[in-house]
């Protein structure tokens, strides 16, 4: 990161080790801003091998105790840790937004669905019954048990701070695993303060480790011979690359990428919800969400009515600090970030799609320093076009009418990412038909951010999913587990 403002007196953040806070054997760190105000808060370490050696050192020591752990002992610590994450509920959100900019509002959402994996995690005693059938010959009965698969680790994003972490640590611990979690370099605070929250759960030290760092922890985790399992999010090359890698070292692995997430507009669709619900969509979180809209697919006559609503309805968001609660869309994450999505609407210009929006002279009068890009829409978008193709990650639009939804369909089918897509229509046999053909596996009808809840599995499909197991639901007991299976006689 290139923010110049020195971070003097600032001391890197420590890791957590097995139930200890320890200094970074790295001597490298990295300033960590608060992108509304441009301002340095924090200094993220770049941990080293030997820190996730330390970490696995510590997760494997504790994993023989931790796994022999009743289901119920090890549910009532996630009982505990839930109770205070909802004490410490307005705290965390105010730390997200403050480490990664988004609105408090968004970020007390995105809180909100990290405690609903702890929840859906609060039933492992039953989401951990087996499968048994007598007699399956004379005498002879089956059970298969599931058991933990020992030391697991996850790598996170920045732009959900307090959920992604959460879509795997209260799972893998439940089953009975041993955890070890890099969060991104760019918002380490949040997570750190939820370490806090944990070492208050009883868990035997070991059983949870925090290692910051960049690039070398996560090719560490992924080399490790004593790591099990390895989950992780981010952007489409690192997945693939983190999928490669992890898997030739024999492990289990999930890997969920990138997005262009396609949202379709039918001639029928109710313009007033489906406008309001698309705005949200695409500028939600400065568009830095991986269900985040990105291609508007107005169907036929309703283009020209669908683009001018949208840049009306765009044009008229409140853009500031993510901490007044009167903004409506916080600053993306670093200015690094901003130049790059600047980038990619001189792209669209010079590539020749028609800039009907344009965000880039927005600021945010009374925070000068932050990283404010405001709301641009392109029209006449060709799917062929390179803001039709990359995955931008800020707040920009691109319309890409079409004739039909067979052409709809079409559009998306041929874009290699593949991880959300929505239709707003009025017709259940529009709806049924792209929820039946749609190449994406998350799909909305009528919404426009469509996030499966905690108990359903989470994942895209193509390049932006690598593994078969998806996250959280009965995905993350299935990924977190093995099955033995038991074959008995008595005489
Ligand atoms: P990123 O790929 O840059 O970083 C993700 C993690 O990988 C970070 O912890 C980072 O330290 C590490 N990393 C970065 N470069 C690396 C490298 N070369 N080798 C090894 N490790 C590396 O992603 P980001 O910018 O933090 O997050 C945004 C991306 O995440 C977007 O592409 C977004 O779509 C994706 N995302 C996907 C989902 C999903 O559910 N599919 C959810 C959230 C975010």
């Amino acid at each position: 990161m290139a923010h110049a403002a020195p971070a003097a007196g600032i001391e890197p953040l420590p890791n957590y080790v097995g139930g200890r806070w320890e200094p970074s054997s790295g001597r490298a760190s990295l300033d960590v801003h608060n992108p509304a105000l441009g301002t340095v808060i924090a200094r993220t370490p770049m941990s080293t091998g030997a820190d996730v050696d330390r970490a696995v050192a510590a997760a494997t020591a504790a994993f023989a105790g931790w796994s022999e752990t009743p289901p119920a002992a090890r549910a009532r610590t996630m009982f505990r840790f839930r109770a205070l994450l909802e004490e410490n509920f307005e705290e965390l959100a105010r730390l997200v937004t403050t480490e990664h900019g988004k609105t408090i509002d968004e970020s007390r959402g995105s809180v909100r669905r990290g405690i609903e994996c702890v929840e859906v995690a609060c039933g492992a005693p039953s989401m951990l019954m087996g499968q048994s059938l007598e007699n399956v010959a004379a005498g002879l009965d089956c059970v298969a048990f599931r058991q933990p698969v020992g030391v697991c680790a996850a790598i996170a994003p920045f732009n959900f701070p307090a959920m992604v972490p959460l879509w795997f640590l209260p799972f893998a611990v439940v089953c009975g695993n041993t955890f070890v979690v890099k969060p991104s370099e760019q918002v380490p605070l949040t997570l750190s303060r939820i370490f806090e929250l944990l070492e208050a759960c009883d868990l035997p030290p070991g059983v949870v480790n925090l290692v910051h760092g960049g690039r070398e922890v996560v090719e560490a985790i992924c080399d490790h011979p004593g790591i099990r399992a390895v989950s992780f999010v981010g952007s489409t090359p690192v997945a693939r690359a983190v999928y490669e890698r992890a898997t030739r070292a024999g492990k289990r692995v999930q890997a969920l990428g990138g997005a262009k997430n396609f949202v379709v507009v039918m001639p029928d669709a109710d313009l007033d919800h489906a406008i309001a619900t698309i705005t949200e969509s695409f500028y939600g979180c400065a568009g830095e969400r991986c269900l985040a809209g990105s291609v508007l697919v107005p169907v036929g006559a309703v283009h020209g009515e669908a683009r001018d609503r949208l840049v009306a309805s765009a044009r008229a968001l409140r853009v500031g600090d993510g901490m007044d609660p009167a903004t409506q869309m916080g600053p993306l994450i670093s200015g690094r970030h901003r130049e790059r999505v600047a980038g990619y609407i001189a792209k669209g210009i010079s590539e020749g799609a028609r800039l009907v929006l344009d965000g880039r002279a927005t600021a945010a009068p009374e925070r000068p320093d932050g990283y404010f890009l405001g709301p641009s829409v392109f029209d006449a978008v060709d799917p062929a076009m390179t803001i039709a193709r990359d995955e931008i990650f800020g707040p920009v639009a691109s319309v890409c009418p079409v004739g039909d939804l067979a052409g709809a369909l079409e559009v998306m089918r041929a874009h290699p990412n593949a991880n959300a897509a929505s239709i707003f229509t009025s017709s259940g046999k529009s709806a049924r038909e792209f929820a039946h053909r749609a190449s994406s596996s998350m799909v909305g009808v009528n919404v426009g951010v469509a996030a499966p809840m905690a108990y359903f599995p989470f994942g895209g499909a193509r390049d932006s999913f690598f593994g078969d197991l998806k996250v959280h639901g009965r995905d993350a007991f299935e990924f977190y587990t093995d099955r033995k299976v038991v074959t008995s006689r008595w005489y």
